[in-house]
């Protein structure tokens, strides 16, 4: 099975779309960005960024990497 994030460099990542499952959406946690409609619209974090956060602090927590 595919992962539904994918880590594209230190703060990007793509995030599977719920609706389509060839779509993903490009996220920079460092801004936050998001290049979903949801994000564009109300430019809050979306379910996008929340996920792409959750990623990052797992694959914090194996490399035990500092910030
Ligand atoms: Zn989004």
């Amino acid at each position: 099975m595919e992962e539904k994030v994918k880590r594209i460099g230190e703060e990007r990542f793509l995030v599977k779309s719920d609706e389509d499952d060839s779509k993903y959406y490009e996220v920079d946690l460092a801004l936050p960005f998001c290049e979903c409609k949801g994000f564009y619209y109300t430019k809050k974090p979306c379910k996008h960024i929340k996920l792409a956060r959750d990623a990052l602090k797992k694959l914090n927590k194996h490399t035990g990497h500092r910030t």
